[in-house]
């Protein structure tokens, strides 16, 4: 069941990839079928396997040679190794279902802001839908906890946003409402404060270094969705962590 899961986030993975690289250019995420993004050639069914393919052509196009980027392999694993993870913690399906969903789309967010400095309403206000949807099938979350989560994380984000006048993109805020109707308020105000500390430890050596100064605009959404992957999997763990540390 393991190595199902792991192959069918391999294969899930090489979808994610055409969406990243697909969406914020407004193309079409089904057509054209892949192809190399220098010479046009569509993908043969053995160039489609996700990493290995990547392996036996030793990183480049079959037919005019280009390097094709270590991302693409690399996006597959994790999306593997992520779906693994969901598989151990969930033994609900239905919880494991959205989980999958959560962070398919938690991956593709980070790496589009990575990219563009953007994260598609798309993405974030149609997970937040889908937050929604699943919140009435679920047996550890209610539809009032999700909208609550929704309120919180989004309202929160929102206040710094106004308070901090344009320091966070409401790109943010509806990526992190999105987070709420699928964990709820506890965990989504959580991963606020969580990628608050791993975005402020990450920028700390431009800081020290003097690279980073007050005017450069720093960004905060993959920080925020990495904290909230993490506290999907292991908010127990983490909670029990914090608490043993401040009493
Ligand atoms: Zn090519």
């Amino acid at each position: 069941m393991l190595i199902v899961f792991f192959l069918i986030g391999l294969v899930i993975g090489s979808f994610l990839n055409v969406v990243i690289y697909r969406l914020p250019e407004g193309k079409s995420i089904i057509y054209p079928p892949s192809h190399c993004s220098d010479c046009g050639q569509k993908l043969s069914p053995l160039e489609l396997i996700p990493v290995l393919s990547y392996i036996f052509l030793r990183g480049k196009c079959k037919t005019c040679g280009t390097d094709i980027s270590i991302r693409y392999p690399i996006i597959e694993l994790l999306t593997g190794i992520i779906f693994i993870i969901n598989y151990f913690c969930f033994s609900d399906l239905i919880i494991l279902a959205a989980g999958l969903i959560f962070s398919s789309l938690l991956i593709v967010l980070t790496m589009i802001d990575f990219d563009h400095q953007i994260l598609p309403d798309k993405l974030t206000l149609g997970g937040l839908i889908v937050g929604l949807l699943f919140s009435f099938f679920r047996s550890d979350i209610s539809v009032i906890y999700s909208l609550a989560g929704i309120m919180a994380a989004g309202g929160l984000l929102f206040l710094i946003a106004y308070l901090s006048k344009g320091g966070m993109g409401g790109g943010d805020i509806k990526m992190m409402a999105m987070v709420g109707s699928f964990t709820g308020p506890i965990i989504a105000v959580s991963a606020i404060f969580l990628g608050a500390l791993i975005a402020l430890v990450a920028h700390l050596p431009g800081v020290i270094s003097g690279e980073t100064g007050m005017k450069t605009k720093l960004p905060f959404g993959p920080f925020l969705a990495v904290a909230s992957l993490i506290l999907w999997f292991y908010s127990e763990e983490l909670f029990a962590m914090y608490l043993s540390l401040i009493l």
